[in-house]
């Protein structure tokens, strides 16, 4: 089972603590939202998963945190300036605004108003992305010398930082180069919870490999992610692949294959149900060439006459000079942790005849690792008992004491938040130093001695 639509995990994110409506008490700000207690934990923890997957258990990646605000040059010769923009339409009925690319078409090929139906809408025009600001205490707002960008994305960061870590690091292709970020789009239509937000993060990979062994790595990237993102607890029949056509590839792009989740599953149509979760694109030589001070146009013009650097690799094993062709795969954090959120949404019916929610999250994904309950909150030996388990646990996982309500309210807050074990200490316990250890996909109770609890507890989490 998984979640039956975005808005179960939007109310269950509220209630217990995941993620809020930003500025909300000043009415919100639209499709902006804050992570709490519960939501900033699985989100490290997908971030933590993805970099000891990405970058430490594999031998060819280096890690980066490049600049969120760049030199506008940067974007320029990136083609942001020029290119990264939605077509933009007015609905002259009700006076929505839209993304033309997200429309349907009736019969006649015309495009439909997603909000009221209707085929009046105005020509596209171009809609940059990008965040404007200013740089300098001095600038003023209209002062073209002072104007800069939030980055659309971490990439770029990555590419002008090519040489330096090449030179640094001593690599040879293929290799790759790693960041975790946030990225700014002023988008036309966010929404959807944390599916499409102004201000969001992304998790990736540059990795520079000689043209002629693109293809094959391309495919290796592919098949690598299939399978992190299944290691995160989301079943393959939520996952399927998309391979962009030849008018949907970005300028740079050779070849862009989309992974997809059903982030709709409450959609008639199959086809609706599904939206990018990620792309992995082969952008070519594109990127480095065009930061590049050397490159020439047809008419032996410089491609780029501000860039100080020339970022081709040579290859001491052929003598060859070339620009490294770029595979590229891209996955956001938020749309993942929404993904691995629905994925985890189970309901089951207890004796009693009441709908409880179980958030099967990967153990290595749960915010919380072990709950540690007290039986009896008026004994003091037990609370005491209690909270020194938790204080042992700590050092080695994300350990909790609670004794806010019955046992039974309890066990139920910790499956909603996807607690793997519940250690319930209880009068026997004072006897003999033992614990009750309930897990919370079978709701099993194990009796485990105290000595022996951090082991067991860690072998089980591994
Ligand atoms: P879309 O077609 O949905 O607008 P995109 O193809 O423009 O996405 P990319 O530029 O390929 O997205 O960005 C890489 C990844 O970053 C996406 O697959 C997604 O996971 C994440 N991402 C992009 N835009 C947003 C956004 N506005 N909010 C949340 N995540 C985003």
């Amino acid at each position: 089972m998984s979640a039956p639509n975005i808005e179960t995990i939007v109310s269950l994110s509220k209630r217990r603590g995941f993620v809020f409506p930003a500025s909300d008490i000043y009415g919100g700000l639209g499709s902006s939202w804050d992570y709490g207690p519960l939501g900033v934990e699985l989100a490290n923890n997908i971030k933590r998963s993805w970099w000891n997957w990405a970058v430490y258990e594999r031998d060819d990646i280096e890690g980066l945190d490049s600049s969120i605000i760049l030199n506008r040059s940067v974007w320029k010769y990136s083609g942001h300036e020029t290119t990264f923009s939605d077509p933009l339409v007015d609905c002259r009925d009700c006076k929505a605004r839209l993304r033309q690319d997200k429309l349907d078409t009736d019969d006649a090929g015309k495009f439909i108003c997603s909000n009221c139906g209707s085929t009046n809408l105005t020509a596209p025009r171009p809609f940059n992305l990008m965040f404007r600001t200013t740089i300098g205490a001095v600038s003023a707002d209209d002062d073209p010398a002072a104007l800069a960008y939030l980055r659309p994305e971490t990439a770029q960061g990555i590419f002008i930082n090519f040489k330096n870590v090449l030179d640094t690091s001593r690599r040879k292709l293929p290799f790759g180069i790693a960041q975790i970020g946030k990225a700014f789009r002023n988008e036309v239509t966010p929404g959807n919870f944390i599916f499409r937000t102004r201000e969001f993060e992304q998790m990736e990979i540059e990795y520079f490999v000689r043209p002629d062994e693109v293809q094959r790595l391309h495919q290796e990237w592919l098949d690598a992610y299939l399978e992190w993102i299944k290691s995160l607890g989301i079943s393959a029949e939520n996952i399927k692949l998309y391979e962009q056509s030849a008018d949907e590839l970005a300028h740079y792009s050779e070849r862009t294959v989309d992974i997809l989740y059903r982030y709709f599953p409450e959609r008639e149509q199959e086809e609706k149900q599904w939206d990018e979760l990620m792309g992995i694109a082969n952008r070519t030589d594109y990127d480095l060439r065009v930061h590049s001070k050397k490159p020439e146009d047809a008419e032996g013009k410089r491609i780029n006459p501000d860039s100080t650097e020339d970022l081709s690799y040579f290859d001491p094993q052929t003598n060859e000079r070339f620009y490294p062709y770029i595979i590229e795969p891209s996955i956001g954090v938020n749309r993942t942790l929404l993904a691995v959120m629905m994925d985890a949404y189970t309901e089951r019916t207890t004796d009693k005849g009441e709908t409880r929610v179980i958030l099967k999250l990967a153990p290595d994904l749960a915010p919380i690792k072990a709950a540690v309950l007290p039986l009896a909150k008026n004994k003091p030996e037990i609370v005491e008992m209690a909270r020194r388990i938790k204080k042992n646990l700590q050092p080695s996982m994300r350990a909790v004491y609670d004794d806010t309500g019955g046992i039974g309210k309890l066990y139920a807050r910790q499956d909603e938040i996807g607690t793997p074990f519940c250690i319930t200490v209880d009068h026997e316990s004072l006897e003999d130093n033992a614990v009750t250890v309930r897990h919370r996909d079978t709701w099993e109770q194990e009796r485990i001695s105290v000595d022996s609890l951090r082991g067991y507890l860690a072998d089980r989490l591994a």
